[in-house]
């Protein structure tokens, strides 16, 4: 049978490199993770697909599942384009036994803190500001305007990264991966070693 499911929260700055440690852990990580996919009001960047990345939704969609209560959380991100996690797709996961990711901002991440308190929240974040301004740069697909957005949106979120159980600085993909998922199985041992008593 299925082991209790878990709800694990992942954020930090645009840029941190967090979607690369998603995925490197998502490929490395024995564990039954499933990725949430938030709905998006944003376009989609060239690449990504519609229902694997995020489902793409007119702002008038967005709305809709808004006022039908269908968002666990949903947030306004860099004064844009609004993101929303779905309610149905965390519940179905965690029902099944499966480990159920949300890779948010910290706002949302803060609103899943007070309605979970048992997620397991992750802080993830570059070295320095320096590389977090290289590596936004160096994905090239976001304008300058969008960049300075993204850089101060990042100084503001560092200030909440005590509010997580956990802080990853990610030097390299693999080993902050590897870190997370250490994290996670020893939070399962815990788990069983606490029933036992
Ligand atoms: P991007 O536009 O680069 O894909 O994402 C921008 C920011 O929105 C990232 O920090 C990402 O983690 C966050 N984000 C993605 N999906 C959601 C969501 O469902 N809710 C919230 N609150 N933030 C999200």
């Amino acid at each position: 049978m299925a082991g209790p499911g878990r709800l694990i929260i992942i954020s930090g700055p645009s840029g941190a490199g967090k979607s690369t440690v998603v995925r490197r852990l998502l490929e490395r990580c024995p564990l039954p993770l499933e990725l949430s996919v938030s709905v998006t009001t944003r376009p989609p960047r060239p690449g990504e697909v519609d229902g694997r990345d995020y489902h793409f939704v007119t702002a008038e969609r967005f709305e809709q599942l808004r006022r039908a209560g269908e968002f666990l959380e949903c947030k306004q991100v860099y004064g844009k384009h609004w993101y929303g996690t779905l309610r149905g797709q965390v519940e179905r996961a965690l029902a099944s036994g499966k480990w159920i990711i949300l890779e948010i901002d910290v706002q949302g991440a803060i609103s899943v803190m007070e309605q979970m308190p048992e997620a397991l929240s992750f802080f993830v974040h570059p070295e320095s500001r320096e590389e977090l301004e290289r590596r936004l740069r160096s994905r090239g697909t976001e304008d300058e305007e969008s960049i300075q957005r993204r850089l101060a949106v990042a100084d503001s979120e560092l200030a909440f990264r005590n509010r997580y159980r956990f802080e990853i600085i990610n030097r390299d993909v693999d080993e902050a991966a590897d870190e997370i998922c250490r994290i996670l199985k020893q939070s399962t041992e815990r788990t069983v070693s606490c029933s036992k008593n």
